[in-house]
């Protein structure tokens, strides 16, 4: 007797098996899938044909659900693997990732250029029968990406294309895996208590673990311990960044810092000549398409209206900034000499992160590590729910066995209105696996608010990750201040696509929001971390369960403008590289990308990077994800929060009436509108005006 077992990966909707996918079941699947949807599009296209041929105009239902069913398919299975692949990689799961990769690159732009569907929506669109602004909005988006991809373009000029596209997709998985591969196969081994001076506890704690799993082991053959050692430092974030901040030991700060900057940058795993092949073959497509280069092809679909918008406001915030950051450089140096160095003493770039801290405590009495034992992760989350429900009257409850988890450490929330009814879920998965997940903090799309019928909903479920210090023994998670940022930042975009009560779900959440606004929602829930009631119940000690005292959450005020003409430039620099390399650089350059950003750097740093500082080899934002040419939309995108923020500032944090009224205003706006409406209009819903960048400036002490 054989039962035939349904295949997870093909199901196609509501929660996914995680406990079943394997790399066998993918390859196995996906070509299953693809047929299945390529008879499905044919079909589709046959339909529309003959509809063309007979009736003059369209309707929505003639084209939009068979259409959108389609490419959720699509999304939906490989959305699947793309995440397993980002949160529990494997080789095995990294060979069939990118095995199977061209042929969903191949269908997607298939998808994208199919003529027929081109000419339906045009007609959808000219003939305006329809006057919904959600449909006009949804049907101007697809229109213009399928131009984007290729469509219109003879038959060779779009072999040519597609051949480009795929060659790009593996490319970044190729740029992606070299910097995670890079960075895994570089640590270095100390034994000695001068070379981890310094360091906190807590990271001794993190480095002697590495050591722990790498088999090393201490003088006497002991395992190795905190106070022990031996310990063994990596370029891993959460090993990386307190050793930066705190070990005294320079030349050995130094070492590690020169090999984090140089990731991927020479060897098997060089990413240089990647970049420029990125680089080319992106102009070369935005060539083929009419536009002059790849930056004109991001902005067509975006917020700002050219280059020229973009760069005023970086120009703008870069001459507020350069002022700021050439005086809090100075002080730094001074800080380093009033501290033993010497009067010939000039700071290098691993300098930084360490006088820093020190500055920062001097001038605060600020110790950032000191402060992790007041957040406990369940405590943050318990801070975090309590001003979702004060703002947006939301209640969220951790629910256990309902959903397959792809990890141990992962748990599934509900989100529900104050009357009990579900509205949506989230997974959260909190900690660094730095062999298995990739680095960053983010927030995806696992099902999106969709009207299947009168009375059938489907509801929205987000994937939030982040990679923070994991509990170790029996200390719970004890985040950094950062990391409680980074969870409330992500916690904002999740916010957006799971609020939203738009039912199409082509502009549902955070779908069909431009770039360059969709980091309002998240950098907007940023603010509240220090706002006095979130604070209050979101730093309780886990031991002591006391309160944080009020000093120190002055000083965690005081200290957020704290080097931000620095923080400030960093962004202006990453943004301006990132734009001029998608407008000007191209194959026939004379320089390297590299040239080209050491240029920028002249006008956007105040401490020239040095040569082994290949920065750009693991850029992975504009070379393995979305934002090429659209790094500038984080500051654009603040603009944005900082005024949505004012706008609860004015009416006074604690007045609690005024704050749920203008929580309703802000969800039945920002979050509640998602992409079916204008940036702008959605501002001007929620603001009753245009945004200003007055409160950015003011937030950041730059005025
Ligand atoms: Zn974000």
């Amino acid at each position: 007797m054989t039962s035939i077992k349904p295949s997870a990966l093909l199901k196609g909707e509501g929660l996914p098996d995680y406990d079943k996918i394997t790399p066998n079941e993918i390859t196995k699947n996906i070509p299953l899938l693809i047929k299945d949807l390529n008879q499905k599009l044919n079909k589709l296209e046959e339909q529309l044909v003959k509809k063309l041929s007979t009736k003059s105009y369209l309707s929505w239902e003639d084209v939009m659900p068979q259409l959108y069913e389609i490419g959720e398919k699509l999304r939906w299975s490989w959305g699947v693997v793309s995440h397993l692949n980002a949160v529990c990689n494997s080789s095995e799961l990294r060979e069939v990732h990118s095995t199977q990769q061209p042929v969903i690159v191949r269908f997607s732009n298939q998808l994208a250029q199919s003529e027929v569907i081109y000419q339906a929506l045009s007609n959808l669109k000219e003939y305006g029968c329809i006057n919904n602004e959600t449909q006009i909005r949804i049907i101007e988006t697809e229109l213009i990406t399928m131009k984007n991809k290729g469509i219109g373009l003879k038959v060779d000029e779009k072999k040519l294309f597609n051949s480009r596209s795929e060659r790009l997709a593996e490319l970044s998985t190729i740029f992606s895996n070299n910097v995670l591969d890079a960075s895994n196969s570089w640590s270095l081994l100390l034994k000695k208590h001068s070379e981890v001076a310094g360091l906190p506890e807590r990271a001794l704690e993190t480095l002697s673990l590495a050591a722990k799993e790498a088999g090393d082991i201490a003088v006497g053959g002991n395992a190795p311990s905190a106070s022990t050692g031996p310990w063994r430092v990596g370029l891993d974030l959460p090993r990386y960044i307190p050793f930066q901040t705190y070990a005294k030991n320079r030349p050995i700060r130094e070492k590690v810092y020169r090999a984090f900057v140089s990731r991927a940058s020479d060897g098997k795993l060089d990413n240089k000549k990647i970049i420029e092949e990125i680089l080319a073959l992106r102009n070369k497509q935005a060539r083929q398409l009419g536009y002059k280069n790849w930056c004109e092809i991001s902005l067509a679909t975006k917020m700002a209206d050219n280059e020229e918008a973009v760069e005023t406001l970086l120009e703008e915030l870069r001459s507020a900034a350069m002022p700021h950051a050439k005086k809090e450089l100075a002080e730094l140096l001074e800080c380093a000499q009033r501290n033993g160095e010497s009067e010939h003493f000039e700071l290098s770039p691993w300098d930084i992160s360490f006088w820093a801290e020190v500055l920062r405590k001097e001038k605060y009495d600020l110790d950032q590590e000191k402060l992790r034992p007041w957040f406990p992760l369940d405590q943050v989350l318990n801070g975090l729910f309590n001003l979702c429900k004060r703002l947006f009257e939301i209640d969220i409850q951790e629910t256990k066995g309902v959903a397959p988890l792809w990890h141990e450490d992962v748990r599934f929330f509900n989100v529900k209105n104050l009357n009990g009814q579900n509205i949506a879920s989230f997974y959260l998965d909190p900690f660094s696996r730095p062999a298995s997940k990739r680095g960053g903090a983010w927030m995806d799309e696992c099902l999106c608010r969709n009207q299947k019928g009168k009375d059938k909903i489907i509801l929205p479920v987000a994937y939030l990750v982040c990679n923070q210090t994991p509990p170790i023994g029996n200390k719970p998670s004890l985040m950094s201040f950062e990391e409680v940022e980074t969870l409330f930042h992500e916690f904002g975009h999740g916010l957006q696509h799971m609020l939203t009560t738009v039912n199409y779900p082509q502009a549902a959440g955070i779908n069909n929001v431009e770039w360059d606004a969709v980091e309002l929602a998240s950098q907007f829930m940023e603010n509240w971390c220090l706002e006095d009631q979130t604070i209050s119940e979101i730093a309780i000690h886990w031991e002591s369960k006391e309160s944080l005292p009020k000093s120190e959450i002055n000083k965690l005020r005081l200290s957020r403008t704290f080097n931000s003409g620095l923080a400030t430039l960093r962004q202006i620099h990453f943004a301006l590289t990132d734009l001029k390399l998608h407008s000007q650089w191209n194959e026939d350059s004379t320089i390297s990308p590299d040239e080209m950003r050491r240029q920028i750097a002249k006008d956007t740093t105040v401490l020239a990077p040095i040569p082994e500082d290949q920065f750009l080899c693991a850029f992975s934002h504009i070379f393995a994800g979305g934002y090429a040419a659209g790094y500038y939309s984080y500051k654009w995108a603040e603009v944005l929060s900082s005024d949505a923020f004012a706008a609860f500032e004015e009416a006074g944090l604690s007045n609690k009436d005024e704050v749920r009224k203008i929580g309703k205003k802000y969800r039945d706006s920002i979050l509640s509108l998602g992409g079916s409406r204008s940036p702008n209009q959605v501002f001007k819903k929620f603001r009753g005006r245009l945004p200003s960048t007055k409160a950015l400036i003011r937030h950041s002490g730059l005025d």
